[in-house]
């Protein structure tokens, strides 16, 4: 199988559009109302109501890296505390820790699960602990029992990053709820997009009135009024803030995505249990099963190619799916391997032996709703054939 079986490159991460969410923009642009208005507060409601909440709890903001910088801001840290995260995540939640000022501080994975390992957690406590930051990785909820359990021991504020779980639940509950602050993401490869947004879900209402505030220049929540047509309002700049707030164009998108959230969620993980079984006899390993009792978001489905078992490394793997026309992807290299890490924290891949393993061998394959059956067999003709020997 030297020639490609398609004719198109298969997008990685290729959002779904439909004609709903076109004609909400366009609704958008002959309004005239484009920034922050009525349509983001729609999304407020529609997200609070999918997630259980109030409405009073969560906050639009332009990324998920915003909302989690807001949130670590509105939890009061800042320079000489440590937050604890994982170092199988996206180079913005460690970033955003920086911008807090605060420290942060890794604990290395389970290596079934590629989630942050509660004991790793416990391990890294020093007296400056403040907060721990844990990521549901591709949608597989964390041991939320276990993480709340240290948090609530050790008194430190808990921020999930559910970049990849708006769908996840453990245990009956909703991912983003077992703590401070929940931290979701619409950039355009997740679950639910925007282009770009995000959304901070927080468990007190006044911390959503700070972050709205910081959201916005600093401006007393009352700002968030000149968005509407009542006449003129003067502001008070209360803090000094930020530019993290949505548009009524990006809320457009939103809504009429998070109407499709759980038929999307359905397809994908049709696609995962396809793949689960195709890949089942290769020399690669396969993602762990959902555990009982908690519901996978199936934002991701990664592989991990030892190239000792599979005769072939992660990285010819790559390139041998993109001559076959397929796109994929690394979710994550490492946060250690990186060398601004590295030069200012002294961090080393070796440190983190699981993550640093599973950072070289993973590789995500397209699972997107967007695809066909025909592309998902692609895929699963193209795995099959480069990993049969
Ligand atoms: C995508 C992602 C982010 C950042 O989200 P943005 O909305 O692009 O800022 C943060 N954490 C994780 C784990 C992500 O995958």
């Amino acid at each position: 199988m030297n020639q490609p079986n398609r004719d198109a490159f298969l997008i990685f991460g290729a959002p779904q559009i439909e004609e709903a969410e076109i004609a909400e923009v366009v609704d958008s642009l002959r309004s005239g109302w484009l920034g922050t208005g009525p349509k983001v507060a729609r999304f407020e409601q529609n997200f609070a109501a999918y997630k259980g909440v109030a409405e009073s709890r969560v906050a639009a903001v332009n990324s998920c890296t915003a909302a989690l910088h807001i949130s670590l801001i509105a939890a009061g840290i800042g320079p000489g505390d440590e937050v604890i995260t994982t170092p199988m995540t996206f180079a913005a939640t460690v970033n955003a820790i920086i911008h807090s000022g605060a420290t942060p501080v890794l604990a290395d994975v389970d290596p079934a699960t590629m989630n942050v390992d509660p004991a790793q957690i416990e391990a890294r406590i020093t007296p400056r602990t403040r907060a721990v930051l844990p990521v549901h990785m591709a949608g597989r909820p964390c041991r939320m029992d276990a993480i709340r359990q240290i948090a609530n021991k050790h008194d430190l504020i808990l921020i999930e990053d559910c970049a990849h779980a708006i769908e996840t639940e453990y245990k009956g509950q909703q991912a983003g709820t077992f703590g401070d602050f929940g931290c979701f993401s619409f950039y355009v490869t997740k679950n639910v997009i925007t282009g770009e947004g995000g959304m901070i879900l927080a468990r007190d209402e006044e911390k959503i009135a700070r972050a709205k505030v910081l959201a916005l220049h600093g401006m007393s929540k009352d700002a968030w009024r000149r968005y509407s047509d009542d006449g003129y309002k003067h502001y008070a700049v209360v803090e000094c803030g930020f530019k993290y707030n949505m548009m009524d164009i990006q809320a457009a998108i939103g809504i009429h995505q998070l109407a499709r959230v759980e038929r999307n969620w359905r397809r994908r993980r049709q696609i995962w249990q396809l793949y689960q079984q195709a890949f089942a006899d290769l020399p690669v390993t396969r993602p762990a099963p959902p555990e009982a009792d908690t519901r996978h978001a199936y934002h991701l489905y990664p592989l991990l190619i030892d190239e000792a078992a599979c005769g072939v490394s992660r990285d010819a793997f790559m390139a041998a799916m993109t001559r076959q026309k397929i796109g994929v992807g690394v979710h994550y290299l490492s946060i250690p391997e990186h060398p601004y890490y590295q030069e200012r924290f002294g961090w080393r891949p070796e440190d983190y032996p699981h993550a640093m393993r599973i950072g070289r061998q993973t590789v995500s394959l397209p699972l997107s709703p967007k695809l066909s059956n025909g592309d998902v067999e692609d895929v699963v003709t193209a795995v099959t054939h480069l990993l049969t020997c």
